[in-house]
């Protein structure tokens, strides 16, 4: 299965997509998470990276395409995109890639979450930069406040998870990214709308039940 997860920042794209890349076989790969990992590596992507990114703004989409070019050549089975593509150029660079690979997508799944929700789940994460889990300090907090349940670690904040930062992100959605539903829409895809304000249980078994019907 081929599947895209759309959706505006702190709508659950993170943990939908690893509980359906778990279920069903799938990699997962999240342009931010590549991203997040090249800055801390300080590779010269990171480097050029960075400043967008503490800013909120979208990294440049030359960037983002050579980057997915080079880890969807050596995907042959089956993939879950968390956060790309985001800009049309994206999206026409994807539909370029996956024609050279001879592959399709199977569905596009927009998750969607209401504003003053996502703010909220935004700037309550906190994750572990050791495990990697992630906490909501108002929805799912740890035992002891800044530290992690599972390895002990002290949590952090996303640079680009200050509120002010917030902001900029939902704008930047609603430009860019969301008018991609269109796109798809009139490209023949399969676009599977979801309610994501449920639990993480609740949204994924919605996710599970309308890929039945693709
Ligand atoms: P995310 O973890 O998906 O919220 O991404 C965090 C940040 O990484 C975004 O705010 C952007 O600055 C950058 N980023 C991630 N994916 C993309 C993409 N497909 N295109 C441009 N910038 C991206």
């Amino acid at each position: 299965m081929r599947l895209i997860l759309l959706g505006a920042p702190g709508a659950g794209k993170g943990t939908q997509g690893a509980l359906l890349a778990k279920k069903h076989g799938l990699t997962k790969i999240a342009t931010g998470d590549i991203l997040r990992d090249a800055v801390r590596r300080d590779t010269p992507l990171g480097q050029q990276a960075k400043t967008y990114m503490n800013a909120g703004e979208l990294v440049p989409d030359e960037l983002i395409l050579a980057m997915v070019r080079d880890v969807l050549s050596d995907q042959t089975e089956g993939f879950v995109l968390d956060g790309f593509p985001r800009t049309l150029e994206q999206a026409e660079g994807l539909r370029a890639i996956l024609t050279e690979m001879e592959i399709d997508l199977d569905a596009v799944v927009v998750l969607h979450v209401p504003d003053d929700v996502l703010v909220k789940r935004i700037s309550g994460r906190r994750s572990c930069p050791q495990c990697k889990h992630v906490y909501n300090v108002y929805f799912e907090p740890p035992a002891e406040e800044g530290q992690c349940d599972k390895c002990g670690a002290e949590l952090v904040r996303r640079a680009d998870d200050d509120p002010a930062t917030v902001e900029n992100r939902l704008q930047v959605y609603a430009r860019q990214t969301q008018p991609l539903i269109e796109f798809y829409e009139a490209s023949g895809t399969e676009v599977l709308y979801v309610d994501g304000t449920g639990d993480v249980d609740e949204v994924q078994d919605e996710i599970e039940e309308q890929l039945r019907s693709v």
